[in-house]
């Protein structure tokens, strides 16, 4: 029997905000440990939480980039369970009165646009870290620490509806998500440190029927990789258990990454497990429509619209994403477009992507705060696109733009490097090439014409770059073949 698998996904993105959700503690990662709490995330009896305005803001932002409406009305409520990270016994979250509701997210998948709903989006504080002593993993530890510094650190909870259809679908929706959440500045999308985390819900139902088949959510998802690995683990579990003639049993499993396997962690817990109730310390949050649209005015411009500029700006796809997934290299791309006059965005795009990656990287400079300022910048690449130099004298060139006070032309005539265009200059050059050549010459009249790649060689390597390739590649064709 052929099946197809139904997948939801619930991404917890760590909002950026320099406070925690409730309490005016940082939200710096990597501190010493419980160096960041106070009474309120450590839940000690009497104090009251006090919401973050900054949260807010973020999530209502997030939840506009996704297409959702915004809840004039939303209310915080407590979900009952006991951890040892969770000090109040009680995590602050959403239930029945989220945020924001009915969004969606558009993807590509092999090129066909596909759109995937997102049902909500709630705001709700993280619990803090164990730290298992011993061993890697809980299993296998003598013993645990507490670290409660993340402790009611603010989270948006995106919940997707259960429309993506295989592994790759997922990857691509989580890809997706975190770009936008990245380009909005609500979230670093750092996997790494867990500012991004993804549960996948995943049942699988014979081909044509209606109705979900059981599902399964695995979590521990801290990679793109390991989200589809884990979702095609789970989608073959499910249909060689069904093949078998066992019933998918409803539970919560961890993936593993180095088995990469999923295996049962609990069996799944339903809503009225948690006792949800509204926290009565806190009120219902209440926004207006003129709040929502200072957060809509404020919105910096999406992905999606980006990368059509880009398209249109005249960047092949693989340079539009390179530059959607980094930030910093991309406001510098967009501050250099704003200056450019006559450069082609393509030329700057390659550069910046190219040679000044290179050179930024080995001199540990950022393109944040770049050495080299957007004007100066396309100044540089004017002499290119200008054949007033050569791309190769450019790449010397461009590391000697760090630190010094002279104008891109005024370098280039102060180390005499300018492009030899000047016809009667390379003649001589050229004869004794051939002169020197006249086995080449013969591969190249008997129709090898290849082999004059090795006299052009030869003039730029004697002209110091500074020859232009295409001319004198014509140059040596017409002399060959006027011998
Ligand atoms: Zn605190």
């Amino acid at each position: 029997m052929a099946f197809e698998p139904v997948i939801g996904i619930e991404v917890h993105a760590q909002l950026k905000t320099n406070t925690k959700l409730f309490c005016g503690c940082p939200t710096t990662f990597g501190q010493a440990t419980n160096s960041h709490v106070c009474p309120v995330c450590l839940g000690l009896p009497g104090a009251l939480p006090v919401l973050n305005r900054q949260t807010v803001l973020f999530a209502i932002r997030a939840g506009l980039a996704l297409n959702c409406q915004i809840q004039p009305q939303s209310v915080f409520a407590r979900k009952n369970y006991f951890y040892p990270d969770l000090p109040k016994g009680y995590q602050i979250s959403q239930f029945d009165l989220p945020l924001c509701t009915g969004g969606y997210v558009d993807i590509v998948v092999d090129g066909q646009p596909k759109r995937i709903g997102v049902t909500r989006i709630h705001m709700e504080e993280d619990a803090g870290k164990l730290l298992h002593q011993g061993a890697e993993a809980i299993s296998g530890a003598t013993h645990s620490l507490v670290d409660l510094n993340r402790a009611c650190t603010p989270l948006i909870e995106i919940v997707s509806e259960p429309d993506i259809r295989s592994a790759q679908e997922a990857k691509i929706y989580v890809e997706t998500l975190k770009q936008i959440l990245e380009h909005i500045g609500v979230c670093d999308g750092n996997l790494e440190e867990g500012s991004l985390r993804a549960d996948a819900n995943v049942s699988i139902r014979p081909v044509g029927q209606d109705a979900f088949g059981t599902k399964t959510e695995v979590k521990n998802l801290n990679s793109f990789r390991s989200i589809e690995r884990a979702v095609i683990y789970e989608i073959k579990r499910q249909e060689e258990a069904l093949g078998r003639g066992e019933a998918i049993v409803q539970q919560t499993r961890h993936y593993d990454d180095t088995t990469q396997k999923t295996r049962a962690m609990r069996s799944k817990e339903e809503a009225h497990d948690y006792r949800y109730f509204p926290d009565p310390d806190l009120l219902p949050l209440v926004v207006t429509p003129q709040q929502i649209e200072e957060v809509r005015a404020q919105l910096p411009e999406l992905p999606q619209a980006r990368r059509k500029r880009y398209r249109d700006l005249g960047l092949g796809e693989h340079d539009c994403e390179t530059l959607l997934n980094d930030l910093a290299r991309l406001a510098y791309f967009d501050a250099c477009v704003a200056v450019k006059g006559e450069v082609a965005p393509k030329l700057i795009a390659n550069w910046i992507l190219g040679e000044m990656t290179a050179v930024y990287k080995e001199g540990k400079h950022g393109f944040e705060g770049s050495p080299i300022i957007p004007e100066r910048f396309v100044a540089f690449l004017l002499l290119i696109q200008t054949d007033k130099i050569s791309g190769k004298i450019g790449k010397e060139l461009l590391p000697k733009l760090i630190g010094s006070t002279q104008s891109p032309s005024e370098l280039v005539a102060s180390l005499g490097v300018s492009q030899m265009t000047d016809t009667s200059a390379l003649d001589g050059i050229i004869a004794d090439i051939l002169a020197a050549n006249p086995d080449v010459i013969e591969k190249v009249k008997s129709g090898k014409t290849n082999a004059a790649d090795f006299l052009i060689g030869q003039v730029m390597k004697q002209t110091r770059g500074q020859a232009k390739p295409d001319l004198v590649r014509e140059l040596i064709h017409q002399k060959i073949q006027s011998l």
